[in-house]
């Protein structure tokens, strides 16, 4: 993992705000990095940052919207290595149609080791600590037996 990290931004509805407010809070630390959204949390991130710093040109990459496939391309982007850190806020309260896709990028962060943050606290501790700033060598678990295996 690089120092010029790659940071996948998801929330639900009820959960956005908080999200746009984290970003913007953490703006200036955030737009040195490669940003990574599904579709409407990405609009959101995008207006903030145009609003907040029109002078810096923020690489934010958009998704489709998470029930629409966005979330099932970001777990395909951190199959690929693509991806380094998430924040990923849903919301526990209400029923989400693509329940499916939620655990999948859940499951694809936990196989790939990547740094996953669903909640806030978890979001401030990452973004505090003095390895977000340096490369970091990530162990990847050993799927070859599974690979390679008989059946
Ligand atoms: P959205 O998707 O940003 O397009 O609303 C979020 C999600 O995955 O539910």
């Amino acid at each position: 993992m690089k120092a010029l990290k790659t940071i996948g931004l998801v929330a639900h509805d009820n959960q956005k705000r908080d999200l746009v407010d984290w970003v913007d809070a953490n703006s200036l630390t955030l737009s040195r990095h490669r940003l990574v959204c599904t579709g409407t949390t990405g609009k959101l991130v995008s207006q903030m940052f145009k609003q907040k710093h029109p002078d810096i040109d923020v690489e934010i990459i958009l998704l489709k919207s998470g029930p629409l496939g966005g979330d099932q391309q970001l777990g395909a982007m951190i199959s690929n290595g693509k991806v380094d850190f998430i924040v990923f806020l849903t919301d526990p309260m209400t029923m989400q149609p693509h329940d499916v896709d939620v655990k999948a990028l859940i499951r694809m962060g936990i196989i790939y080791n990547v740094v996953m943050a669903c909640n806030l606290t978890t979001a401030d501790f990452v973004i505090a600590s003095p390895l977000f700033t340096t490369d970091y060598e990530q162990k990847i678990q050993d799927y070859s037996k599974y690979i390679t295996r008989e059946y």
